[in-house]
């Protein structure tokens, strides 16, 4: 175990600044706090943070990230609080140390695959910080080293699964390529100990993995690169056996047909000298077609350069030979970590930024380029997943969806249907309206009717494409359908209200330019034909002979609403309340309640319309008269007679003031239309016990 001056000399040794006070501080609280636990080695539980502390120290990550490491079980694990932390260590440590404590909580149990990536990128969102995540990695990395002291085969596969599909990924994001292999072949070991086994006796065998086969080919290869002139380091080492395995599995392959078994380095100056070794390897060797790949001109989303050629080697085995510079090889090895480590690293060549700063925002720009490149990153949060909210299904599933989605989107995403019928949903157990927005960790239950259906004002709320889609999808299936039944509805109208009798049959559509009867439907409810003329023609139809019981009226709720027939935005209509509508060309009915004081209800043609069929109250609205009337004795009946032969209803009649010569009234009446109180006005005006009449 790591003492505690070794652990400071270590940090000192590439940053004399350090705060080893607090760090001395941290190592003797861990200890102390961990006090008699024991891990499953049957060691002491501190020899765990103190290795993952020296581990970071590796990375030569602040002093901050280090007492992160020594301290990032004891909120877990011992009774220390995070004000306690906060108290003696200062805020920033706390911070990290709970950061790391929140990552261990969340636990990666689903064996889904596509799981894994909505999994880590939760995992990176939840993180905040990249030390946390630096710490979490080096936590995982030291667990499976002593992986096989856990006795229960079950919790070994468990962390072995969790590492393979979760951590080793992460590590190789931030480049950590070192990391990764170690995590992979470990796992590898643990979940399939069979083919681990198989793999590596049967690269014995092959002889070459072995090390005379890599010493023999490195010093052929230098003879050739002394002869051409170029200085070049030159390494090899064998694919770890999770890595060939994998290949196996991708190509469905035997180990035999797999070309890069054994891979040589070539590290020189610059990168001009990377092409140049190119071409002496091309020179000496014989290629293998389709195996050349340039990640130099195109570096990988982590950042690796290389340039990767596969080659018949010296002694005629294939091998797969890469060509670098050394700060490319750096940044493999270590990833972002080589920024901060190496002076000479362009990178870092702002020397006014602290040290911890550049690296977390190398380390930043990493994560960055390999996920979205056009996010913007801030300071040393793990920003790039601002713009993605991870929520779980009841089941516990993750789904990852843009920031701001919401239920709906939540909806859609989970399945069409749902998204199609969604009502409402719960959000942690509570009922919440679809159009919420959801936040990260929120677990969402969909509920659903199968009366429900898209609605055109979801477009306003919704931020996937995908529920976009869907909605635009019902929505323009319905279309043509939703106009025709409105032109139908609308033509019923208009014959109704000229008292003749419906028949499709009198229609001559040709009139309009209409080929069927259904594009008249169509055209007429768009706007195309307008309602006036239609209504001219039908009206020249009508005789005085043919009359019809019953007025048509068009029923709302025989509509999709958003789609022909539309609710109006200022006094949004809803069920029960008296209702009008007019026709707007290209958008359809739009439906306002009766007293709406919108402009619209003059600009357009009007139509009579009600909710549905068994709505006894059809159409209607209400009108507020002031009348003056003369102070006889006939006035009031007068007034009241006019009204309510013209048909309207009175619902409340006030005297307002009374004078000797005038009664002011208030007159509350109910109205068929905004012509019929147009009549109404008239003949209160042509009597003469009236002086004045005004619509309130
Ligand atoms: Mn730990």
């Amino acid at each position: 175990m790591i003492t505690s001056p070794k652990l400071a000399e270590l940090v000192l040794s590439y940053d004399p600044n350090a705060n080893i006070d607090l760090l001395r501080k941290a190592y003797m609280f861990s200890i102390q706090s961990h006090s008699l636990q024991k891990r499953a080695s049957g060691s002491p539980f501190f020899y765990h943070p103190a290795e993952v502390a020296k581990l970071l120290t590796e990375f030569k990550l602040d002093v901050s990230a280090i007492i992160t490491g020594l301290l990032h079980d004891v909120l877990e694990d011992t009774n220390v609080s995070l004000d306690e932390l906060k108290e003696i260590f200062g805020s920033e440590i706390a911070f990290l140390v709970d950061g790391v404590t929140k990552l261990s909580r969340i636990n990666y149990t689903s064996s889904k695959i596509h799981q894994a990536e909505n999994f880590r990128k939760f995992l990176l969102a939840t993180s905040k910080d990249i030390r946390v995540l630096l710490v979490k990695l080096m936590d995982r990395l030291h667990n499976i080293r002593t992986l096989n002291y856990i006795s229960s085969i079950e919790k070994r596969k468990e962390i072995a699964l969790e590492t393979l599909e979760i951590y080793a990924p992460l590590a190789e994001r931030i480049g950590m390529s070192l990391v990764k292999d170690e995590m992979e072949d470990a796992a590898f070991y643990n979940l399939h100990p069979t083919e681990y086994t198989f793999i590596n006796r049967k690269l014995e065998q092959m002889k070459i993995n072995d090390s005379e086969f890599i010493t023999n080919t490195i010093s052929e290869l230098s003879r050739i690169f002394r002869d051409a002139g170029i200085d070049a380091e030159i390494n090899g080492r064998g694919k770890k056996a999770y890595s060939i395995w994998k290949k196996m599995q991708k190509r469905n392959v035997n180990l035999e047909q797999i070309n890069d078994i054994v891979a040589f380095r070539v590290i020189v100056k610059t990168v001009q000298q990377c092409y140049l070794s190119l071409g002496v390897i091309h020179t000496n060797f014989q290629i293998m077609p389709g195996k050349f790949k340039d990640y130099i001109s195109i570096p990988k989303l982590n950042n690796y350069r290389s340039l990767h050629t596969t080659i018949i080697g010296p002694f005629s085995q294939r091998v797969e030979i890469q060509i670098r510079t050394e700060e490319m090889h750096r940044v493999a090895d270590d990833g972002a970590a080589a920024h901060w480590s190496y002076k000479d690293s362009n990178v870092i060549s702002d020397e006014s930024m602290p040290k911890h700063y550049t690296l977390i925002k190398n380390l930043l720009t990493i994560i960055k380029n390999s996920n979205s490149p056009e996010d913007i990153i801030d300071n040393s949060k793990l920003g790039m997943f601002d713009n993605e909210v991870f929520c779980f299904t009841p089941l516990g599933d993750l789904i990852a969806l843009p920031h701001g989605a919401t239920v709906v989107d939540f909806a859609y995403e989970i399945h069409t249907n749902i998204g199609n019928t969604c009502i409402g949903g719960k959000i942690n157990g509570k009922m919440v309206p679809i159009k919420t927005v959801l936040k990260n960790g929120d677990q969402v239950d969909i509920i659903t009717s199968p009366y429900q259906h898209p609605e055109t004002a979801w477009k306003k709320f919704v931020v996937t494409c995908k529920a976009m889609s869907c909605i635009n999808k019902f929505i323009k299936s319905r279309e043509k359908i939703e106009f025709q039944n409105l032109g139908l509805a609308l033509t019923k109208y208009l014959f109704s209200k000229f008292n003749l009798e419906f028949s499709e049959t009198v229609l001559d559509v040709k009139r309009f330019s209409c080929t069927t009867v259904q594009r008249f439907y169509y055209n007429l409810a768009k706007g195309n034909i307008p309602l006036h003329i239609v209504e001219m023609y039908v009206k020249n139809k009508s005789t005085d002979n043919i009359t019809l019981p019953q007025e048509h009226v068009i029923c709302v709720m025989n509509f999709t609403p958003g789609i022909a027939v539309h609710f109006a935005e200022c006094c949004h209509p809803i069920l029960g309340d008296k209702v009008i509508s007019v026709l707007i060309p290209k958008k359809g009915l739009v439906v306002h309640v009766a007293n709406c004081d919108t402009k619209e209800l003059s600009a357009y043609s009007f139509v009579k319309v009600k909710w549905n069929n068994d709505d006894e109250v059809e159409v209607a609205f209400n009108a507020k008269l002031r009348i003056v009337i003369f102070n006889r004795s006939e006035s009031f009946a007068t007034v009241t007679n006019i009204i309510s032969s013209s048909g309207a209803n009175i619902t409340n009649i006030s005297v307002d003031h009374r004078s000797i010569d005038f009664f002011d009234l208030q007159v509350d009446i109910i109205i068929n239309d905004p012509f019929h109180l147009g009549e109404i006005q008239a003949a209160l005006r042509a009597c003469g016990n009236v002086r004045s009449v005004h619509c309130l």
